[in-house]
């Protein structure tokens, strides 16, 4: 079946990323140090960068957070979102200090002029505003209406801020309604898809751990992202941000949507094996964990059943008894000894991407 991811929706941009709009999917990731801490956090966004993170949040819980925007900004090369909780004046100021984009929610804020103040502010600057529904904090009204969170409950609350930003005639918006139940956000992602003009950004919350946490975000955006939803995603795990970035890659690898990422393609192992699969197939998959090109590297463990199981692969080595094959598309190109067979293989995958980007 083809898969159509949906483009209809109002491209929003974010510093120099467009988000909406197309069938990208914007990976985003949230730094982990204290925002005040410049040092750290710019440490900590190179890194996200250097793994594949197209925009990244910052919170600002504080006004020393806030007053450490502009340095920030200045260092980092990818679109700045500063995450504001209610505090009008921490979103002044972190529009002032050149965020690309503010969190916050305008049914928070308080009183109108405090509202039209922000959202002048993002006006005058050319900055979207996110709003961020949660399903465990929905508004008292609406949780009187539906009794607890539901999806519907939660489209509700996204229109309700939706409608104070249209009013002030803003619309550079884009929306997530995160949830840690992954059946509700699913629901919820279905049901503002259709009602809602504006990006979605994907998300389910608390998911856990690298490992846990990778599964159940797989299992919901992985059911979104089949029905076409989502315009920029984070997956969000307690670990190492730069985790989140390259399980947020390997997720768009599997539906085609990452344009700028290379695919392990490695064999399950059987009695077959010829070399020491596992630790090659770890040592490749961290080497083309940085590769901007969408190409698609095999290791396999025998040449049995090897290069023709993973005709599809750009390039690709299979064990044989003391060398390996190096084989491209199928086809097999030459032998290596098997001491230095897995630099060969970098060698031809730092070629064929430099090909691949120069085209
Ligand atoms: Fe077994 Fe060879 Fe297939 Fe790997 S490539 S699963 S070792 S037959």
């Amino acid at each position: 079946m083809a898969f159509t991811h949906r483009k209809d929706t109002r491209p929003v941009k974010v510093g120099n990323v467009v988000i909406g709009g197309r069938d990208e999917v914007v990976i985003q990731s949230m730094t982990t140090t204290k925002t005040h801490d410049i040092e750290a956090t710019v440490e900590e966004i190179h890194r996200l960068e250097e793994a594949g993170c197209q925009v990244v949040r910052v919170a600002c819980p504080d006004e020393r957070a806030a007053n450490a925007i502009p340095e920030i900004k200045k260092r980092i090369n990818i679109p700045l979102v500063v995450d504001i909780h209610f505090n009008y004046k921490l979103a002044l100021k972190a529009i002032e200090g050149g965020a690309d984009k503010i969190r916050i929610n305008p049914g928070n804020i308080g009183k109108r002029e405090r509202v039209e103040a922000v959202v002048n502010a993002a006006k005058e600057k050319g900055i979207p505003i996110r709003i961020g529904v949660n399903a465990g904090s929905l508004e008292r009204h609406i949780l009187e209406k539906y009794g607890y969170p539901t999806a519907d409950g939660m489209v509700e609350s996204a229109l309700h801020h939706i409608k104070i930003l249209e009013d002030l005639d803003f619309h550079d918006i884009i929306v997530s309604l995160k949830a840690s139940d992954v059946r509700l956000a699913i629901e919820a992602y279905e049901k503002a898809a259709e009602v809602i003009p504006y990006p979605l950004h994907l998300g389910i919350t608390e998911s856990g751990t690298l490992f846990a946490g990778s599964i159940k975000s797989a299992a919901g955006m992985g059911a979104i992202l089949s029905k076409g939803i989502g315009s920029t995603m984070r997956i969000s795990l307690s670990a190492d941000p730069v985790q989140e970035v390259k399980v947020a890659r390997e997720l768009l690898k599997t539906f085609g949507l990452a344009s700028n990422a290379a695919t392990l393609i490695s064999c399950p192992t059987c009695g077959r094996i010829e070399i020491d699969l596992i630790k090659i197939a770890n040592e490749v998959e961290e080497y083309i964990s940085t590769i901007k090109a969408p190409i698609k590297v095999a290791v396999l463990g025998c040449a049995v059943n090897g290069p023709g199981e993973a005709r599809e692969a750009d390039i690709g080595i299979a064990g044989a008894r003391g060398e390996g094959l190096l084989f491209r598309h199928g086809e097999i190109i030459r032998k290596v000894p098997e001491e230095i067979m897995v630099e060969e293989l970098k060698k031809e995958v730092d070629q064929i991407a430099k090909e691949y980007l120069e085209k």
